[in-house]
């Protein structure tokens, strides 16, 4: 469900019963959108498509994972195709700034699909790769531009983009935006735009004071939509958080990935140094993992995410910026290995999963230091997450959500530290399913102790 608020009305939307149609768009749009399977629009759509209709200015509240892309590029398209698509060269009518190149292709994708028979032309550009392809692109004339800000600056400086005639801006992942230092470059270009009779639709996953700014002073009496986290983090995804000490987390790590090594995973960690050592580690344990980071070359990153999508590589390990903007459906696990600094990131993380009403696994990793974080993110929430120890991996320290740390009485555990052996290397060919030998007390597959309460956010 989402909310909508309107100047002075805040009403909800009731997220059954509504087809594309009834939301106003276009006959062939509902027609592509019946080809690319879409059957219902989600809440984000319900609440902005109309309004976007409308010619109002959006701020809204979602994040990845709800269907926000189709929610602004939908109406958008419709908008743009309302007047005579002029051919050949032209001037983009659509702006949509996305964060990260990642973002700006997926998002692009979308575009292509959507805008499928429609006669508008579309082009990405973002940097890390040569200006000319991007240059020619945009001399052939463009209806739609998905850009990441930098690159878009440059293009304007070597004027080889007129952004004269942008009628509708989009400016998606805006906190993504600002936490990259992109708020000075969003101004410039929010200054080079028209501003009359310009539409500009905001969707960000928080509002941040910054954000808000923007939004003040750049947005006309823009209508609000949020869609809570609770909403939008989708029932079906099943949150488990095991705790377990800093230094045993990448042995639990392998421990749970080896109870079905085809399950492809992607794996969070906090730093681009930590998602290396954790991607070589799994590696030398035999499964096939790689790392996607920022100091990764743009050419690596692909690489990396075209092996996981095409199941070459069943275990990416990526920071959160250069997560953004993965776009791979029915994704069945999620694994905080370090639970996220900003809570709102957890959300992120696990949008990658549970997705289309699909069910998924977000399972995160806890060392006793990592309460407070704990706290943070079921303080968004609004629930708390199963706490399900691992037999054998049990922390030192219990996890205690204020932050001070206690030693755990459990008789034991000395003992299970010592009895613990490194998990064995998995057969050649990459399968890392060799279950654990069963050491003692240790069953030969993952055990999860049942937990004294689960619950499904
Ligand atoms: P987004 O939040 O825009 O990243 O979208 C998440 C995923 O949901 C993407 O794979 C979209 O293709 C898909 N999607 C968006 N809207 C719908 C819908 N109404 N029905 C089914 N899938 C959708």
């Amino acid at each position: 469900m989402a909310t909508v608020t309107a100047p002075r009305a805040v009403y909800t939307i009731k997220d059954t019963l509504m087809t594309f149609a009834s939301l106003g768009l276009a006959p062939a749009l509902v027609r592509t959108l019946e080809q690319i399977g879409y059957a219902t629009p989600t809440p984000i759509q319900q609440g902005a498509i109309p309004l976007v209709l409308e010619g109002r200015d959006v701020l809204a509240g979602a994040q990845t994972g709800t269907g926000k892309t189709a929610a602004f590029a939908l109406p958008m398209l419709q908008r743009l195709s309302s007047a005579s698509v002029v051919r050949g060269a032209r001037a983009p009518r659509g702006l949509i700034l996305t964060p990260t190149r990642e973002l700006a292709i997926q998002v692009h994708e979308n575009v292509q699909a959507y805008a499928k028979g429609s006669g508008l032309a579309s082009t990405q550009i973002f940097g890390g790769v040569g200006m000319q392809p991007q240059v020619q692109a945009l001399r052939r004339g463009v209806d739609v531009l998905v850009a990441t800000p930098g690159r878009l600056i440059d293009h304007v400086e070597q004027r080889t983009l007129d952004l004269s005639k942008i009628e509708i801006l989009v400016l998606d992942e805006a906190d993504r935006m600002l936490d990259m230092g992109f708020l000075p470059a969003i101004r410039r270009i929010l200054a080079m735009l028209p501003r009359n009779n310009r539409q500009t639709l905001l969707f960000s996953a928080t509002f941040a004071p910054e954000i808000k700014d923007i939004a003040h002073k750049f947005m006309r009496e823009p209508a609000e939509i949020q869609v809570t986290p609770q909403n939008s983090v989708v029932a079906s995804i099943e949150h488990r958080v095991h705790p377990v000490d800093s230094s045993n987390k990448r042995e639990l790590l392998l421990h749970l990935i080896a109870a079905d090594s085809r399950r492809q995973t992607l794996v969070f960690t906090r730093t681009k140094h930590g998602a290396n050592r954790l991607s070589e580690y799994l590696e030398k344990a035999g499964v096939r993992s790689a790392a996607i980071h920022g100091n990764k070359s743009q050419s690596a990153r692909v690489k990396a995410l075209d092996g996981f999508k095409s199941g070459a590589v069943t275990v990416l390990v990526a920071t959160d910026i250069a997560a953004r903007g993965i776009d791979i459906d029915d994704l069945p696990l999620v694994v905080n290995f370090d639970l996220p600094t900003i809570a709102e990131d957890y959300v992120h993380r696990i949008g990658r999963t549970g997705r289309n009403g699909r069910s998924g696994e977000a399972i995160s990793l806890a060392s006793p230091e990592e309460g407070p974080l704990l706290r943070d993110i079921q303080r968004l929430l609004k629930q708390e997450l199963a706490l399900v120890p691992i037999s054998g991996f049990e922390p030192s320290q219990a996890l205690r959500l204020d932050g001070s740390l206690k030693i755990a009485r459990r008789p034991g555990h000395a003992e299970a530290q010592r009895n613990r052996r490194p998990p064995r290397k998995p057969s050649p060919g990459g399968n890392a399913s060799a279950p654990r030998q069963n050491q003692g007390h240790k069953p030969a597959h993952p055990s999860v102790s049942k937990p004294s309460q689960r619950r499904v956010v």
